[in-house]
């Protein structure tokens, strides 16, 4: 489903960042995250830039991507857990 995809893709991003993000300044390419199995679109971000989208509990999705479903289902699922 539509969120197993987005978890897929964001534990992916992270390891880009983690391995890539010793250099600040580089331009890393992540997989986008709408947690279409069929996307493969691309987003060109450094690793502070990535990490500030994930500490604000948002996904790195493609500029041309409306926001989907699947964002809404992620930050619903996180005011849950978070009470
Ligand atoms: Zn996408």
């Amino acid at each position: 489903m539509a969120e197993e995809e987005v978890v897929k893709r964001r534990t992916m991003n992270l390891e880009r960042a983690r391995l890539f993000g010793r250099d600040k300044e580089r331009v890393i390419v992540f997989i986008c995250e709408c947690g279409d199995s069929g996307c493969r679109e691309t987003v060109l971000l450094t690793a502070p830039q990535f990490a500030a989208i994930a500490a604000a509990d948002e996904l790195v999705v493609h500029p041309h991507h409306p926001i989907t479903a699947a964002r809404h289902r992620v930050a619903c699922s996180r005011m849950v857990t978070s009470e």
